[in-house]
């Protein structure tokens, strides 16, 4: 029996930190047995933001490498780099013409990165790139004909345009694209360390994010110095920064500790040092075969080169298939 697809990308901008990898990256590890699955670094994404053309380069190599560190299995699964299949970018000029104006104006993602552009730098400009970048991850899905697309609440409008496209395509061409419905998984939000009411992210600087392949005394030293307790919460309610806590250790599978300290919370005799010290610990244990793997791989850039071009090429195969249909139902020349 075929298995459905299943396609997800990430953006090459930079480490991955623990709250990518409980959110995200080893949701992908998992659905690897179960479906077909496609997953890309999309570099030219990253090209929607200001970028220096040195870093996304290393970036893009660097997301390859820390994927493989973190489970994905480029013998199981398809993992390609974006701008190796430029059939993505052909495909996204037919569907930009099938694409309203309107539409991309209303993408929230949008307006927000947008808003963050302009108040950066000067030299800095909102580029048509960015308005049209839900038209690229369209075409990213649907030129796999993906069944699932594993979202975060962040993706859904995307992913009903990506629908809104392969609908308006088929209604003018013919019945051709599935519609790619969302596959939600219950995931872990980590929040940031430093600052526990927000959500863990690079941008916020060092102290507010874990990296998956950090090093073991710097995860020990960042946890011992998580925020706790910001001073009375109302109501005796768990304060945001020891949830967080509380959050790690569980998604690290810790699960008999997790119960004995939060029922040491429940009567009042919870240490932090203790919390702390087992979510550390739990860190560095869950995360050491990654950092081990990730030092094996980066040695050997011979197999790296090989790995992306290999499985850039199985995606270029079929996405070849898939543009020349398109070619064909549109009234484009073929061949
Ligand atoms: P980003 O680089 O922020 O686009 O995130 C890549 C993936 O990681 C997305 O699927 C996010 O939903 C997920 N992610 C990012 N930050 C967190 C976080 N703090 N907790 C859980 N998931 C996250």
């Amino acid at each position: 029996m075929n298995k459905k697809r299943v396609l997800s990308c990430i953006q090459p901008t930079g480490e991955i930190h623990i709250g990518n990898y409980f959110g995200a990256v080893r949701n992908w590890v998992n659905l690897q047995d179960k479906y077909d699955c496609v997953y890309g670094v999309v570099d030219l994404h990253a090209m929607t933001m200001p970028y220096s053309p040195k870093e996304l380069r290393q970036n893009t190599v660097q997301m390859f490498i820390d994927l493989i560190a973190a489970g994905l299995d480029p013998q199981k699964s398809v993992l390609f780099v974006q701008s190796l299949v430029p059939q993505h970018t052909e495909l996204t000029w037919i569907f930009s013409c099938v694409t309203s104006y309107g539409e991309l104006s209303r993408m929230t993602q949008f307006k927000d990165k947008s808003d963050q552009i302009e108040k950066g730098s000067k030299n800095s400009f909102v580029s048509a790139g960015l308005f049209s970048y839900p038209v690229l991850q369209a075409a990213d899905i649907l030129i796999y004909k993906a069944d699932f697309v594993p979202v975060g609440k962040d993706q859904e409008q995307h992913l009903e345009l990506s629908r809104n496209i392969a609908v308006r395509f088929n209604n003018q061409f013919g019945q051709y694209f599935p519609e790619p419905q969302p596959l939600y998984t219950e995931v872990p939000k980590l929040m940031s360390l430093a600052d526990p009411e927000k959500k863990m992210s690079k941008s916020m600087g060092n102290k507010h994010f874990i990296g998956l392949f950090e090093a073991e005394d710097s995860i020990r030293k960042k946890v011992k110095s998580a925020v706790t307790d910001t001073g009375g919460q109302a109501g005796g309610q768990m304060s945001p920064g020891v949830a967080n806590l509380f959050t790690i250790i569980k998604a690290c599978g810790k699960l008999n500790e997790y119960e004995a300290l939060l029922n040491d919370y429940n009567n009042g005799s919870l240490q932090y040092k203790d919390l702390k010290d087992v979510a550390g610990n739990s860190l560095v244990e869950l995360t050491r075969p990654f950092r081990l793997k990730r030092e094996e791989l980066s040695k050997d850039t011979q197999l790296i080169r090989r790995l992306i071009n290999e499985s850039s090429e199985k995606a270029r195969s079929f996405a070849e298939k898939t543009l020349n249909d398109v070619k064909e139902l549109t009234g484009l020349l073929n061949g």
